[in-house]
């Protein structure tokens, strides 16, 4: 796995400027009708395949806790948005609705244009984020980083030259040990001789050497969906929009393999765990974190009986 800076790549936008800034508290006109709306996914209830499937963000929750999987998984627990996971809904959206612009016009001022409108359409979708912001100042200060973000995409990437093969894309696969899997994809680009190279924005901070496990792990399984799919992609990458870091591993067919060897035995533990009955509590660096700690013993919350329909349903992530 490799690891650049925007340091390393061309720059050819600046920064936004105030007055782009202080049009965030300005009302604006509703998004148009053809933008995806953030949190909206492409093809949701389109006769797509929503059989219960394992996905990456999971897959590695269980790894860390299966407690905390089990309670987000089986007992379908939500957490309530944050101003970190608006934010990025939010950035996702105007990068995906990007790619509906003329090539030409896919300018940092044109991507800045969408933020509000698509910011309008995500309060009417999910009014709740509204409440997030309890000050003026402190929802200009929230939008005015989610458009320097917007800005630092630029820096990493010109969509000027970029026309996607896929965009949130919604992949299901099936192994063939029968677990089924699932990812969306932020972007599939598929180069000319049809070599594959898989995009996921980040707007969290970019893991330091110590913890990559968590980004590799993800596009190993992007990578792994692509293969029983497609075809092994010869390319991921992770964009760190904070940093302006790109992460990028280029997947080899052995090592996917392996990785799918371990996902199988992952399968293989957490229906072990479902058929107990029991999804042990495993502490870990995340748990300040962890938005189901109200229900976990060892931090003195009680875990609520186990949903047998839950747990019928996640037996049903591998084909019999
Ligand atoms: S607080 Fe920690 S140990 Fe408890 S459920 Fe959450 S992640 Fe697991």
């Amino acid at each position: 796995m490799t690891v650049s800076s925007s340091a390393d790549l061309p720059r050819s936008v600046t920064a936004a400027s105030p007055a782009t800034a202080s049009a965030d508290v300005a009302p604006n006109p509703a998004a148009p009708a053809h933008m995806q709306a953030p949190g909206v996914r492409n093809g949701a209830g389109k006769g797509e395949d929503w059989r219960p499937a394992l996905s990456a963000s999971r897959a590695k929750e269980y790894q860390r806790c299966p407690l905390q999987y089990r309670l987000h998984v089986v007992d379908r627990m939500k957490e309530p948005p944050t101003q970190a996971t608006t934010r990025g809904t939010l950035i996702h959206s105007v990068l995906e609705n990007i790619y509906d612009v003329p090539a030409a016009q896919r300018t940092r001022e044109a991507a800045q244009e969408l933020v509000m409108p698509l910011w309008e359409a995500m309060q009417e979708n999910t009014p709740e984020v509204s409440a997030l912001f309890p000050t003026v100042e402190e929802f200009s200060d929230w939008m005015a980083q989610t458009r320097d973000m917007v800005d630092h995409y630029f820096r990493i990437e010109d969509p000027r030259w970029l026309e996607p093969a896929g965009r949130e894309s919604h992949v299901v696969a099936q192994t063939p040990e029968g677990v089924r899997l699932r990812g969306f994809i932020d972007r599939i680009d598929r180069a000319p001789n049809g070599a594959l190279r898989v995009v996921d924005y980040k707007t969290g901070r970019a893991p330091s050497p110590r913890f990559q496990e968590d980004a590799l792990f993800q596009m190993r399984f992007y990578a792994l969906l692509l293969e029983l799919t497609d075809r092994l992609p010869a390319r991921t990458q992770l964009l760190y929009l904070k940093s302006g870091q790109v992460l990028t591993f280029d997947p080899e067919a052995s090592d996917i393999e392996r990785f799918r060897y371990e996902i199988a035995r992952l399968w293989d533990a957490i229906e072990a765990d479902a058929r107990r009955g029991v999804f042990p509590a495993r502490k870990n660096p995340l748990c300040n974190w962890c938005g189901v700690r109200a229900a976990c013993p060892l931090y003195g919350g009680t875990t609520p009986p186990l949903p047998e329909e839950g747990i019928e349903k996640l037996l049903q992530t591998r084909a019999s």
